[in-house]
């Protein structure tokens, strides 16, 4: 039974390469009938916080990655926050102290400090130098008559550590360049290394999908499991994200967390198909894929070794061509907070209300390439046009208003105000004036909507409706300044 998880620490939102880490993580999970466990990381208790634990659960579900075994909905091996299991790890403590698998370390911060400053004065290479490994019933007790507070270090054996890694390969660690790590800090709470290893051994961890940067951390976690006797998983490290210019994707690239994505209006479905695809392809070059075709054909041996790419602009088509694809209805009930939040529509919209933006944002869809864009898109269709100066300036001039004014009558007289008879009438009245169609369609369009660009003119006219329509453009004739 294939067990994996994602163990974020929530010291931050979400970000896109931890994102992935999720996904891959679930997909793998999906694919072999396994289960997902979301484990939160809380051991430093300086860095996490609570909002971002909750903001983490937001962002995952908003992508649509469900987990069987959490936090909030709890499983067989809970609790799943580490700041719920300090006394688990505190027992696997005292039984590694207790067999001389590891020992008590009295030395202060300063020592540790002022000991490596001198091995680097010496050229010799700076971290822990065993001292306290062979400690006598007397110095223990000296150090604890003092007030010393000690910490939990694991007795490094020497030996070779091979990590046969699923996407790296084998790679092999020297015990000799580890020093004696510490696993239980001086208030007596587990070191992330060990919480990690503990808790991946009670939750029956089988693979563990994770950051290349935790590859570093991968041979403790190894002597650990073998010091607490537990089975090693299989590991898999994923190549890290970079931005398109191949440095780490920081905020110099612009957004990088899932948040900030799912607030400017990218669709759950366009985020999780771009990033699951990142690092890895299947063996067509196709980029669409729906999640149930995801999981069907996610692979972790065809994972990238090399990094990730994060292109903004190709997420952005992405999401431009799911929104094209979105049915109306399920478009309009996306785009609503936007609304809303842009005050162009109320709290509560009617039954009417929602018709009405369904026949608006329809003419847009083509266009939109997040939701974010929708409000100013479609303003006009909801209050008084604000007109664009150069429009203005272009088309509302004094011959523009003497078509408007010609034209008017002939709207008013339209009864059927659909877009195909506005259409033939309006295109009739050049014919018969001897305008030239351009000359007629721009000035009705920017004094429709106060812009020269927008949906097509007969549709836009349809939707805004005949009563609207003419008073508009009378106010353009009569001067909006009145
Ligand atoms: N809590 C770690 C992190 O957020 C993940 C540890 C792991 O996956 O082993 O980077």
């Amino acid at each position: 039974m294939v067990r994996v998880r994602f163990a974020p620490s929530p010291t931050g939102y979400l970000h896109i390469g931890n994102a992935r880490t999720a996904l891959f993580n679930y997909l793998f999970a999906r694919k072999n009938n396994g289960k997902f466990i979301l484990r939160i990381e809380d051991t430093d208790k300086e860095r996490s916080k609570k909002e971002y634990e909750e903001a983490l659960i937001v962002d995952l579900k908003w992508l649509g990655i469900e987990w069987d075994e959490g936090p909030d909905i709890g499983g067989e091996y809970g609790p799943y926050r580490q700041s719920e299991r300090i006394e688990i790890y505190r027992e696997f403590a005292d039984k590694l102290l207790k067999e001389g698998k590891a020992y008590k370390c009295y030395c202060t911060k300063e020592e540790l400090e002022e000991r490596n400053r001198k091995a680097i004065e010496e050229g010799k290479s700076p971290g822990y130098d065993n001292r306290c490994r062979n400690l006598t019933e007397e110095d223990i007790k000296k150090f604890e008559r003092e007030g010393r507070k000690p910490v939990l270090r694991l007795r490094v054996p020497e030996k070779i550590i091979k990590v046969n890694d699923l996407i790296r390969g084998e790679v092999v660690f020297d015990s000799k360049v580890i020093p004696d790590f510490v696993i239980m800090k001086s208030d007596w709470t587990p070191t992330f290394n060990f919480a990690v290893v503990v808790d991946d051994y009670l939750m029956k961890i089988t693979h563990v999908i994770r950051g290349e940067d935790h590859l570093s951390n991968t041979p403790k976690h190894i002597l650990l499991f073998e010091a607490i006797g537990a089975p090693i998983p299989q590991f898999a490290h994923m190549s890290m994200t970079l931005g398109p210019d191949r440095t780490r994707l920081s905020k110099r690239h612009g957004a990088t967390s899932v948040m900030a994505y799912r607030e400017d209006g990218y669709l759950p479905e366009a985020f999780f198909n771009y990033i699951a695809l990142l690092g890895w392809g299947t063996t067509e070059s196709r980029e669409i894929f729906t999640k149930e075709e995801l999981i069907q054909e996610f692979s972790i041996e065809r994972c990238n070794k090399a990094s990730a790419i994060f292109d903004p602009e190709k997420l952005l088509w992405m999401n431009g061509y799911y929104i094209r694809k979105t049915p109306i209805s399920r478009l309009v009930e996306l785009s609503l907070p936007f609304l809303k939040k842009a005050a162009l529509v109320e709290e509560n919209p009617d039954e009417e209300k929602i018709k009405y933006l369904e026949k608006v944002i329809i003419l847009e869809q083509e266009r939109i390439k997040k939701l974010s864009e929708v409000p100013e898109l479609i303003e006009f269709f909801l209050k008084e046009p604000v007109y664009e100066e150069n429009a203005v300036k272009k088309y509302l001039d004094e011959k523009g208003k003497k078509i408007l004014s010609e034209v008017y009558p002939v709207i008013e007289k339209i009864e059927d105000f659909s877009r195909e008879k506005i259409e033939e009438v309006i295109r009739r009245f050049c014919e018969e004036k001897g305008y030239k169609t351009s000359h007629v369609f721009h000035p009705i369009r920017v004094a429709v909507s106060g812009r020269t660009k927008g949906p097509g003119l007969f549709e836009m006219m349809e939707v805004i409706g005949k009563e609207r329509v003419l008073k508009r453009i009378e106010n353009v004739i009569r001067g909006r300044e009145e």
